[in-house]
């Protein structure tokens, strides 16, 4: 797993990095609040491991815009503060765990095998609505009836509900999917959700697999699928369909 160390004290990073590095873990140490907010940014560790006083950026400002770049990723907080009142403020802001200096190295990496294990049972069964998709046997189940996806469907809304409530791109799509630069000329994208929403009878404008005009698509979040369908989605998204069906006639791939 790649773990993020962010504590500006160098001898204490060391030894955690020693330490989560004999677990096999690969570990990113960074020693400022703004380079280890930069580090998360780009490499969206499986795990980080938070010190709240950190030069240049505060701890709990890092820990607030870190949740907004990803609310899923586990972040064990590391603070010498004793206070009740910080360790809730960091709970609210999204923190998962909860570490007081000074403590065990045995102690930080038995909580950081807890939250990363219950990060990939979370991780295996993904859900919207009635619809599942389990990634160990890599099945599709709408209101317990099973599906037959072909891989790259499945593949296509597995990227969708990992991202879920983020509007995707098609060029991200294509890369993740596909494994394929971005070209105008394809609309391979635009066929496989046309497929998927037949398979998943998932009507246009699509209740699970939402259009969004011009950028992408959508699987919606739990709170934005309790919504009426706004009038505005709804016609766009027929529009951007009606496109992509037409032109699907043009390329010869079939799910
Ligand atoms: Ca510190």
């Amino acid at each position: 797993m790649r773990l993020l160390v962010a504590e500006d004290d160098q001898s204490l990073a060391m030894f955690l990095q020693r330490g989560l590095e004999a677990d096999g873990h690969r570990v990113r140490w960074e020693g400022s609040g703004s380079a280890a907010l930069a580090a998360y940014r780009d490499e969206f560790p499986d795990l980080t491991i938070l010190d709240l006083g950190l030069p240049i950026m505060d701890g709990e400002q890092v820990l607030s815009q870190m949740r907004v770049a990803d609310s899923q990723s586990p972040i064990l907080v590391l603070t010498g503060r004793q206070e009740m009142e910080t360790r809730i403020r960091c709970l609210d802001l999204g923190a998962d765990d909860f570490l007081l200096k000074p403590f065990s190295l045995h102690e930080l990496r038995a909580r950081c095998r807890a939250l990363l294990r219950r990060k990939r049972e979370a991780k295996l069964l993904l859900r919207a609505a009635d619809l599942e998709l389990d990634r160990l046997d890599r099945t599709a189940r709408r209101n317990g009836e099973l599906v037959a996806l072909t891989n790259k469907e499945f593949a296509l809304m597995e990227h969708l509900m990992l991202r879920r409530g983020q509007c995707v791109s098609r060029v991200e799509l294509l890369d993740a999917v596909w494994n394929m630069e971005p070209a105008l000329t394809t609309n391979i994208v635009d066929v496989y959700v046309n497929y998927l929403r037949r398979k998943l009878k998932d009507a246009p404008p699509g209740f699970l697999l939402r259009t969004v005009r011009g950028q992408g698509y959508v699987v919606p979040s739990e709170a934005e699928l309790a919504l009426p369908l706004p009038a505005t989605v709804s016609s766009a998204a027929v529009i951007a369909d009606r496109d992509a069906q037409r032109s699907s006639q043009a390329i010869p791939v079939r799910p």
